[in-house]
């Protein structure tokens, strides 16, 4: 069900950090290609609908031909972009810097991380303000305006300021930190108010939603708050906010078509005749001090030491997608990596048996999928996480539903997938070895019944109800939204 708005001249906007391009110059030859990702699959076909545009930083540097290129993809997306340029200085310290070096370490409850500085606070805010001229430029008093994550806390702030009548919704796909975390930031009274110049404001947990209504509540005095179950609403004088909260999923039928397609199942069959005759333990994750990566490798050799019945039985695959390799602390973390899985395997390997294959690269989709169907277990078990996606993405994909999911508690997926999963605290190595040692004794019966648990979940909240969802919560909106079945 696509949705779609009522009025000819009602566009939907989106607006996030990137746009849903690859820009790339090949032998002086500069070419374009379009994004791919849950967000993009689910948002673009109700941008097309509603004849909206996307606006957002292409992604490569000033010299490219940005316009050109975007124009030649527009008939083919079926739907107009429009970039915000950014210097290299400004990517720097907006993005690199205050986007990465702040806010991700501190949303993430990672306060030994988090740096505070006054300059890459500065570029924030006026690159923040850039996005919001071009959406002034580009948008009519009518149209919605959606805005995408944490690079773009400020921007309706600023869009209020230049066009006061235009509606404009935020959707955080990070946590929200508690108001303990969040009062350390020195410009904490700007982001509150920065996020409370939108019309809706949603979170990926109640618990985030909950952590900004009590940073509200204790910083922003004057602020009524009316909490109900699915949406809490924040009065200030004349104008309302509404706040909710919206688990992102996937597109459920595309993972369990696409791993039942027969390259996936061939090459599904080669990774674990490549591997041995043994269970296969999965973990997929960006490199990012937040995915508990080092913990993991710990909990596994934990794991192993307690329980050596699970010695040459079963290997730890572990892809890490390079990722912020400019960032210090990312760099660093490669390093603990690689000595880790270097020091555990020297530790235990037998011949013909090694406990963690560890490769520094990404997937392509049938690598992915095939990853995703052939391991018995998945251990996704991130310090703290908005959502994380490849859990869900890993049970869509386990067309044979014998597996068994090892979710760390701190992520968002765990509200929605706790009964089937196996849940476990990362920083508990030792709880964590257990749950290893569980999944793998774990008779087949109770898999099935357990990934089907699972399976059901994210089925019935997909992306596509994910956006239905969140687009029926915007009471301007909701007067005006129709879809093709008639009114949410
Ligand atoms: N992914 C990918 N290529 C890979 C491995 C993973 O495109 O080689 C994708 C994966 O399918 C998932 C996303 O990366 O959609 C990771 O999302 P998640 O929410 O788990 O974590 P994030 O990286 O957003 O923190």
């Amino acid at each position: 069900m696509i949705q779609t708005l009522h009025s000819d001249n009602r566009r939907l906007v989106i607006v996030s950090n990137r746009l849903p391009v690859t820009i790339q110059k090949d032998d002086d030859e500069w070419s374009i290609r379009a994004g791919a990702g849950g967000l993009v699959t689910a948002l673009a076909p109700v941008v097309q609908k509603n004849k909206g545009l996307w606006i957002g930083w292409p992604g490569c540097t000033e010299d490219a031909p940005v316009e050109h290129l975007l124009d030649s993809l527009e008939q083919e997306q079926g739907y107009r972009m429009v970039s915000v340029p950014l210097s290299e200085d400004e990517v720097e310290q907006y993005y690199r810097g205050f986007s990465n070096e702040t806010l991700w370490p501190l949303f993430h409850d990672l306060l030994g991380n988090t740096r505070f500085s006054r300059q890459t606070w500065q570029v924030y805010r006026s690159v923040n303000a850039r996005f919001a001229e071009t959406i002034c430029c580009e948008t009519q008093e009518e149209d919605f305006v959606w805005i995408h994550d944490y690079q773009l806390l400020l921007t309706g702030h600023y869009l209020r300021q230049k066009c006061p009548k235009q509606r404009a919704a935020f959707f955080l796909h990070i946590p929200f930190p508690s108001l303990d975390l969040f009062r350390r930031l020195p410009w904490k009274q700007d982001l509150l108010q920065g996020l409370l110049a939108y019309d809706l404001v949603g979170f990926q947990t109640l618990r985030d939603r909950r952590n900004f209504v009590q940073c509200v509540r204790e910083l922003v005095p004057g602020v009524h708050i009316d909490i109900r179950r699915r949406v809490t609403r924040l009065t200030l004088g004349e104008r309302t906010v509404v706040v909710g909260h919206f688990p992102i999923s996937i597109d459920f039928d595309e993972f369990n078509e696409g791993a039942r397609a027969q390259e996936v199942a061939e090459a599904a069959w080669y990774l674990h005749e490549n591997l041995g005759k043994r269970q296969l333990m999965l973990g997929i994750d960006r490199l990012d001090y937040t995915k508990g990566i080092p913990e993991r490798f710990l909990a596994f050799e934990r794991a192993l030491e307690k329980y050596p019945d699970l010695q040459r039985q079963i290997s730890l695959l572990q892809v890490v997608v390079p990722s912020r390799t400019l960032v210090p602390d990312y760099q660093n973390l490669k390093e603990v990596l690689d000595g880790l899985a270097g020091r555990i395997n020297a530790r235990f390997s037998h011949q013909g048996w090694v406990p963690i294959h560890y490769v520094f690269r990404s997937l392509d989709r049938v690598q992915l999928l095939a990853h995703y169907r052939s391991c018995e277990i998945a251990l996704i078990s991130p310090l703290r996480d908005g959502m994380n996606l490849v859990a869900k993405e890993y049970c869509a994909s386990s067309v044979d539903g014998n597996s068994v999911l090892i979710l760390s508690e701190f992520a968002g997926a765990a509200d929605q997938l706790g009964s089937g999963a196996l849940l476990v605290n990362p920083y508990d190595i030792e709880a964590t070895a257990d749950a290893i040692y569980r999944a793998f004794t774990m008779p087949l019966e109770k898999r099935q019944r357990r990934m089907k648990l699972l399976r059901h979940q994210i089925r019935r909240t997909d992306v596509h109800r994910w956006v239905e969802w969140f687009m029926g919560s915007w009471p301007a909106l909701k007067r005006s939204l129709s879809t093709d079945a008639g009114l949410v």
